[in-house]
């Protein structure tokens, strides 16, 4: 367990360390717990972006999937697709499609669709992926930057598999709050899902954080 405290690495993120212990040192430095169970950080994730955290992400990623057989990733707009963008450069330089929420007319031919309720937003979104951009032989890893209730992976899910007949064959999150139910709800349908960081308590009043140990889940 480790807890948010006067402890302040000096470090940007040059240090190898085991797992993901990076992106949780990140999160004690960085983040801020807000009201309404919500972990802000815009300073290095989904406003501002570390790529050299999110690179070290995506090594962990290609380490963890690496006999997953992925030949595309698939993440959602917006804060997705940072991430999923530079990890597929540990993954041979795969295709990233992202799921997009609002309609472009840069977007032509047939797309799948689904409806997917925000987090943060408390709004449900129409999303869709150009039928193009996912065959049926694919072996997607899908990417986010937050997993809470889970109702982006199954959005996420429906197009891929559902729609696109594709197989999911690895969901890689960059933080899991472990104390909401997506994290259990997605391994229970027997998907391979690895959080680099699983938050298992926050506290908006006193800003504490306590992240789960690999050997507390069997997940990480
Ligand atoms: P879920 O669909 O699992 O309920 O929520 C996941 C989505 O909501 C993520 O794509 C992420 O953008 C957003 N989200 C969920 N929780 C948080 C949070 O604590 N902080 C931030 N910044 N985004 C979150």
């Amino acid at each position: 367990m480790r807890v948010k405290s006067k402890y302040r690495p000096r470090l940007w993120i040059e240090t190898e360390c085991e797992r993901m212990e990076l992106l949780e040192e990140r999160i004690l430095r960085d983040g801020a717990v807000r009201p309404g169970n919500v972990l802000k950080v815009d300073s290095f994730l989904n406003h501002q972006m570390d790529v050299a955290l999110f690179k070290a992400m995506g090594d962990e990623w290609a380490r963890l999937f690496a006999d997953a057989g992925i030949t595309r990733i698939v993440t959602i707009e917006a804060s997705g697709i940072g991430i999923a963008a530079v990890a597929a450069l540990s993954f041979h330089n795969v295709p990233v499609v992202y799921a997009k929420k609002t309609e472009s007319l840069n977007v032509d031919g047939e797309v799948y669709r689904t409806k997917i309720q925000s987090f943060t937003k408390k709004r449900i979104y129409d999303v869709f992926v150009g039928k193009k951009y996912i065959q049926p032989e694919d072996r997607v890893l899908i990417i986010d930057d937050f997993l809470a209730n889970g109702k982006a992976l199954e959005g996420l899910i429906s197009i891929i598999e559902e729609q696109a007949g594709a197989t999911v064959a690895g969901i890689g999150i960059a933080i899991e709050k472990g104390f909401q139910p997506g994290g259990r709800l997605i391994r229970s349908k027997g998907y391979h899902l690895e959080s680099l960081a699983i938050v298992d308590s926050m506290d908006p009043e006193t800003g504490a954080i306590t992240f789960r140990r690999s050997d507390e889940t069997g997940a990480l």
